[in-house]
């Protein structure tokens, strides 16, 4: 990661190095994300059937699943409120230099990331309250097992298959069960496999991170911004260090460290979907998460569950009214607690998604549509980097979470492997 990021700025200073990162150095981490998410689908396949399918008793299901619903409603809740109280206390929008507010105007307000942005939200903003539970049941299975944006379809057609799996009976299920097993250990084998790359395209996503970012100037004036994001990410973490010690009596530190390849993943690819296939894993093999809660908690989670994206749409949110004197009463500031949970569940688990329904909560307090661009011109620039940390944040919440449940229904064992390194040499 520091050599990546050493190696951007390097590049930065010299003419041809931008074309150079972005021609030979790029591919490398495209590559890698590319074969994360390759193996996403078939994984969340193989290891929900299986998780379904070993349960004994369906009410059981049920359980994990109101369990799930109910705490991430609770911790993305948690996130935002952390956000919108940072944001208030520290202000980092007030003060702000009307040249600065133009120069960044100038810079991104037209800048296709910004309009690309805006056109997404309104296709998102034509639907109505029910549009996510339509959207969740596929019309056809093949098709959502081909696209890795339909994860809630594929989710859906999961269980489904896995309960009617478990209402044949044992022994008529048990052919196609015995398929999905060894398909489930085949996949967390290829997980393995594709880690063993992850120095060399680590170093190659930082890389090419630093040589696209914009203007440092402009970072520079939005430093209060990005720390108090920042600053409430890091609070977010600290919450499910005390969550894990005191509900699963798990160490904390342990926790983190056992999370790291994840979270490290997520820092450089920032999509908590590329990072699913790590983040089971690290889940399973490492902390002791039952398959049987895992393999519903995360996957789910990866699609709905986004602390660090919540918590970071408050603030913008905030921030953005701050610097373009838009008055927000008390009232807006809980329309943006309701609306940042929905956007949260909305947004997709790809880099930049959190922007786009950041427009919905925008519109939702009232925020003039004609200043739209404006708003998101303010923040562009230092979108990239805060991404890459509220990712961070959304897996580690989703492993939290799944430990959390697991622990309360008696699923939360010892690992099976204890040793990264021992695992990682036995691996090559
Ligand atoms: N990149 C985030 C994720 O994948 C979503 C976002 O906040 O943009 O979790």
């Amino acid at each position: 990661m520091i050599l990546g990021i050493l190696f951007g700025f390097g590049m930065t200073n010299v003419d041809w190095g931008k074309d150079f990162v972005l021609d030979w150095i790029n591919p490398l981490g495209t590559i890698f994300v590319k074969l994360l998410k390759l193996i996403a689908i078939p994984l969340i396949l193989a290891s929900l059937i299986k998780g379904i399918s070993d349960l004994k008793d369906i009410s059981k299901f049920r359980n994990i699943g109101l369990r799930t619903i109910a705490i991430y409603i609770g911790t993305t809740v948690v996130a935002i409120s952390i956000g919108l109280i940072l944001v208030n206390l520290l202000k980092p929008g007030i003060g702000i230099s009307e040249d600065t507010i133009t120069q960044l105007t100038e810079t991104y307000s037209n800048d296709s990331g910004v309009t690309s942005k805006l056109e997404e939200a309104s296709k998102q903003k034509d639907s109505g309250p029910l549009q996510f539970l339509e959207d969740m049941v596929p019309d056809n299975a093949f098709k959502a097992l081909g696209d890795n944006s339909l994860m809630l379809q594929v989710i859906f057609f999961t269980i489904f298959m896995g309960i009617s799996m478990l209402l044949i009976g044992e022994e008529k299920a048990r052919p196609l069960k015995n398929f999905f097993d060894a398909m489930n250990d085949v996949v967390l084998k290829m997980v393995d496999l594709i880690m063993l790359t992850a120095p060399v395209a680590v170093f190659a996503l930082l890389a090419n991170v630093v040589v696209s970012s914009g203007d440092s100037n402009l970072l520079f004036a939005l430093l209060k911004y990005a720390g108090v994001v920042t600053l409430g990410l890091v609070l977010m973490i600290v919450f499910y260090s005390v969550v894990v010690a005191t509900f699963t009596r798990y160490n904390p530190w342990t926790f983190l460290k056992e999370m790291s390849p994840a979270q490290l993943l997520a820092f450089s690819t920032s999509s908590s979907a590329a990072t699913l296939p790590v983040t089971m894993e690290r889940v399973e093999e490492h902390i002791g998460v039952d398959k049987e809660v895992s393999s519903f908690v995360l996957p789910v989670g990866a699609t709905i569950n986004m602390d660090g994206t919540s918590l970071y749409q408050g603030v913008a949110a905030v921030f953005i009214a701050q610097a373009l004197s838009f008055d927000l009463p008390f009232s807006a500031q809980l329309t943006i607690v309701l609306t940042a949970l929905l956007a949260s569940i909305g947004s997709a688990a790809v880099p930049g998604a959190g922007m786009v329904m950041l427009v919905i909560v925008l519109e939702a307090i009232g925020f003039p549509e004609d200043k739209l661009a404006i708003g998101l011109a303010l923040i562009f620039a230092v979108d990239r980097p805060l991404d890459m940390l509220r990712t961070v944040v959304n897996v580690t919440g989703d492993a939290c979470v799944a430990m959390m449940v697991a622990k309360s229904v008696g699923k939360l064992g010892k690992p099976k492997v204890q040793n990264w390194d021992d695992h990682y040499d036995e691996v090559k």
